[in-house]
């Protein structure tokens, strides 16, 4: 998209200041360009489709229902992740946009497992045991210790279970999990380590 400077037929608009709702991008921005739609009935502008002046991606505004279309990820980009973890981790930062919350955590807690396999913790463990695992190893700061707390008291629900997650719960297990992946391999890679 990066090369497509130029949507065709764009009308300048009055400025409007959102974040990009594109996990790629993810600026706070000031827009001026893109198209509204006007209702025949009253005129009302009922709707916005902006375009980003970064990334040159539109975002659509429902005035009348107040939605952001893709709305705001939760997270961070991380640097130097291998392909597949750089994968899943866009994954669950992007249903954090669409209000999936529980697929976001259910996501972010295989990817927690496969992080502490990677870090030598031994395969078919719990969830609970591998959040165990990272902590005990030094992987999570030492004031760190309410919210690997919260962590621990939702990975005691059964494996059969089904738990409609929050925001909150997404963002607690996503910023141990930012935090695991800079740790991991964002740093060693600026400082010339390899992970
Ligand atoms: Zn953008």
């Amino acid at each position: 998209m990066q090369a497509q400077k130029n949507w065709q037929n764009v009308v300048e608009m009055t400025a409007k200041n959102y974040t990009c709702g594109y996990s790629a991008c993810g600026k706070d921005i000031g827009s001026e360009k893109g198209w509204f739609h006007q209702r025949n009935d009253n005129g009302a502008i009922d709707g916005l489709i902006q375009i980003c002046p970064f990334c040159k991606r539109p975002t659509f505004f429902d005035l009348e229902t107040g939605t952001q279309v893709p709305g705001v990820s939760l997270g961070n980009v991380v640097k130097n992740l291998p392909t597949e973890i750089e994968t899943i981790w866009s994954e669950i930062r992007e249903s954090t946009s669409h209000g999936a919350y529980s697929s976001a955590v259910l996501t972010g807690r295989k990817l927690l497992m496969h992080i502490g396999v990677a870090q030598g913790a031994k395969e078919g463990l719990s969830f609970l045991e591998y959040v165990n695992y990272l902590v005990d190893n030094h992987y999570a700061p030492p004031n760190s210790k309410e919210w690997v707390d919260k962590i621990r008291s939702h990975g005691n629900e059964a494996n059969h279970e089904i738990v409609i997650k929050k925001k909150e719960d997404a963002e607690e297990i996503m910023t141990f999990l930012e935090m695991l992946l800079k740790f991991i391999y964002e740093f060693p890679a600026r400082a010339g380590v390899k992970a």
